[in-house]
């Protein structure tokens, strides 16, 4: 029999079907990202406020010396000192700010290539911990390294990167906590359910028995926009507010977690985890 050439094309029901599935996926998929972005430009623009908002009150008291210097020419020799100290106090704070800021910029840019190096954990962690024992930033601290017994596998790591992690955990934790009281690192490997089988991957802990953290504060505490003043460094001067985040967007390079468990007036513990892989691989 002959075709009518105007005679619609034969589609199955079931290609209708799964045409709209696809569809429908593909809208769902898209207004995900949308939304992605929303948050990640509402994170930025409170980002920026922050960093105006820290970066003002050292300027504003690095001017307000400078006035004050200026304006008087019968001050004591003493006075010009103290007034000088302010400044470079104030000068170093602004100066840590920039360079964390800079340095939490540069690790985010993933078309930055990190220098993935392949390392037995327990010599990695080990070799981190006799560092931090002959540290004087530490002496007044009981330092323990509790780390599990013939630890297999391997790490893929940038080095320096996962040392300023570790760097910016073991400051906290002597920061945040009274002298003479612990700060472990505990280090072992775990088994993580995945879709497609079991992962190995390593998690370490640094965790202290100082002053902990609200616990209203802990939710929010990796995040780089938070600027609740009671999870801030109690004197602005010791520390830019952006350690953690570091911390997060490091181990998030590395394919791993962060966490923190802490109860106020038991401690602290903050955890990451990164992926384990067979020596061979
Ligand atoms: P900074 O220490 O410069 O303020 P961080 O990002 O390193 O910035 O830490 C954010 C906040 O989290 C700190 O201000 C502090 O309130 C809290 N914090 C971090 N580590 C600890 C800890 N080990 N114990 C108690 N509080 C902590």
């Amino acid at each position: 029999m002959k075709k009518n050439a105007f005679e619609q094309p034969q589609i199955e029901s079931e290609t209708i079907e799964s045409l709209s599935q696809k569809l429908l996926n593909a809208t769902l998929e898209l207004s995900e990202k949308n939304q992605e972005l929303k948050r990640i430009q509402k994170e930025q623009r409170e980002m920026m406020a922050n960093i105006s908002h820290d970066l003002r009150s050292p300027i504003t008291a690095i001017r307000n010396t400078v006035d004050y210097l200026c304006a008087d020419i019968s001050l004591s020799l003493a006075d010009y000192q103290s007034a000088i100290k302010l400044i470079d106090r104030r000068t170093k704070t602004l100066e840590d700010l920039i360079a964390d800021m800079y340095y939490l910029f540069c690790v985010e840019d993933t078309s930055r290539e990190l220098c993935y190096q392949k390392i037995e954990p327990c010599m990695f962690f080990e070799e981190y911990f006799y560092d931090v024992l002959a540290d004087k930033r530490y002496d007044k601290h009981m330092l323990i390294l509790d780390m599990e017994e013939n630890l297999s596998g391997c790490i893929k790591i940038d080095i320096s990167k996962i040392v300023r992690v570790l760097d910016n955990l073991f400051t906290n934790a002597a920061k945040y906590s009274p002298e003479g009281s612990h700060i472990t690192l505990h280090v072992s490997s775990l088994c993580e359910d995945k879709k497609l089988g079991e992962a190995k991957i390593l998690k370490v802990t640094v965790q202290d028995t100082g002053n902990g953290i609200p616990a209203k504060d802990l939710p929010h505490i990796f995040n780089r926009t938070y600027t609740v003043s009671s999870a801030r460094t109690p004197n602005s001067s010791t520390g830019s507010g952006l350690g953690l985040s570091i911390v997060k967007a490091i181990i998030t390079r590395h394919g791993g977690n962060v966490s923190c468990e802490s109860t106020i007036g038991v401690g602290s513990a903050f955890s990451f985890t990164l992926p384990l892989f067979e020596k061979t691989e």
